[in-house]
This record gives structure tokens, C-alpha cells and sequence, in this order.
């Protein structure tokens, strides 16, 4: 009895690799990296990082993981954004990332909107499948990290270990609710920065 209860227990635990670093971390653009806003971040000023989340990048990438993003936008079927704008957007934070030290592998971008039947619009999987083959990373290795029930479902879909993060604005209780009924083992923080403490340091 004692033994079953063990092995049961050994395999929670070896279900995410809970006690294994990732080799690599996709992370949610809007809401996890920046302030997020229900009227889409459409100007370069509107993308304003949520304190910590830079150096929570540069510390994954000093640590050896490697990072990448995985943004819906659907700004841009909208009609609301641009295409210059949205580079200039992409620039803001990119620039932002790597002078705090941090390193992108890739970035992926959904420009579609939810009627247009795309297979990489989040909760769909194919932002993290673009993401994994340009990480060159098993999904088993990585780790997604969002704000929102799109990205646990898309992690989930994808194979990945999905972790919550309750920095963006939707209602966090409601998102965190709804994720532990597709998985009562996803672990939740309140920001990027306490997200990556916790993976580098087990805290
Ligand atoms: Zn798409």
C-alpha cells in the first residue's frame, strides 16, 4: 500500500519534470513580458514591461535556457494595427530584452484573427510547434509561460508543461480556476520574475 502510494506519487512528480530545469521557455508576449491592455498594445509607447520581466529573461538566458515568445495578435487582422507599427513595436522590445541581457531564440506571431481558421492562433498549438523546431527542443524539455487559458491550452495541446503567471488583465481566480479543470497540476505565480525564480531556484 505504501509502495503504491510511492510510485504514485513519483509519477506526479515525473509527469512535468518538476525537479528538472527546462531547456527551453516560451514565453506569452502580452500580459506575461508587458502590460497587456483589452485595447491591444498599438503603439511602440503602449508596450511598457511589467517590472521583472526583463531580467527574469536574461536570467533564463544566462542560465542556458533558451527563450522564445509565442504572441497572439490579432490586431493585425482587426485592421488596428499596422504592419510598420507592429515592427516597431517588435523593436521596442527586443531592443528592451537585449539590453537587459536577455536573448530570444524566436518569436513567433499570430497575425490572424479567430475566424480566419489559421492552425496557429492560440488555443491552438501551432505558435509552440513554430517555436520548438526553432529551438531545435523536445516538448517535453520546455515550458510554456502565459497569462491566460489560451496558452494552458496550447501548451497542453503542444506537450508542454504550462505555468501560469496572474500579471496580465483578465480575472486571474476565474483563468486559474479554469486551468486546474484541464489540470490540477499547473503551478501559478504572480509575475514572470517570481515564475523564473521559482524554476532556477526551486523557491
Ligand atoms: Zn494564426
Amino acid at each position: 500500500m505504501e509502495n503504491k502510494q510511492a510510485n504514485k506519487a513519483a509519477n506526479k512528480a515525473a509527469k512535468w519534470q518538476i525537479k528538472k530545469l527546462p531547456t527551453g521557455v516560451i514565453l506569452d508576449r502580452d500580459g506575461v513580458i508587458n502590460f497587456d491592455s483589452p485595447d491591444y498594445i498599438l503603439t511602440p509607447e503602449q508596450w511598457q514591461p511589467i517590472p521583472g520581466s526583463l531580467a527574469a529573461i536574461a536570467l533564463l538566458s544566462r542560465a542556458g535556457i533558451v527563450v522564445s515568445i509565442a504572441s497572439n495578435q490579432s490586431a493585425l487582422a482587426r485592421g488596428m494595427l499596422d504592419d510598420a507599427t507592429f515592427a516597431a513595436i517588435h523593436a521596442r522590445m527586443m531592443l528592451a530584452i537585449e539590453a537587459a541581457g536577455g536573448q530570444l531564440s524566436h518569436v513567433a506571431y499570430c497575425p490572424h484573427g479567430p475566424d480566419d481558421q489559421c492552425e496557429c492562433r492560440k488555443p491552438l498549438s501551432g505558435l509552440l510547434v513554430e517555436c520548438l523546431a526553432a529551438m531545435r527542443l523536445p516538448a517535453d524539455e520546455v515550458i510554456m509561460i502565459g497569462d491566460s487559458l489560451r496558452d494552458v491550452q496550447a501548451a497542453l495541446t503542444a506537450g508542454v508543461r504550462p505555468l501560469l503567471v496572474q500579471s496580465g488583465y483578465g480575472d486571474a481566480s476565474a483563468i486559474l480556476k479554469k486551468a486546474h479543470a484541464l489540470d490540477a497540476d499547473i503551478a501559478v505565480f504572480p509575475d514572470l520574475q517570481a515564475a523564473v525564480n521559482a524554476l532556477l531556484h526551486g523557491d
